[in-house]
């Protein structure tokens, strides 16, 4: 038993998460008022930012 096995396993957390995010990542566009660290959430026929209201229209 070791500590270094507790934090495998956080680790290990972070991977699923990260490889769900690089998923959501195709689909994702960023908000160009907010900047690059900000993404537009998906909807039916749009795109929107939680941050500053920004929305787009997909085509
Ligand atoms: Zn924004």
């Amino acid at each position: 038993m070791s500590r270094t096995d507790d934090k495998k396993k956080k680790s290990k957390k972070w991977e699923a998460y990260e490889a769900k995010g690089g998923e959501l990542k195709r689909t994702k566009k960023s908000c160009p008022k907010c900047g690059g660290g900000v993404f537009l959430a998906q909807h039916k026929n749009r795109v929107s930012c939680g941050k500053c209201g920004y929305s787009e229209k997909l085509s």
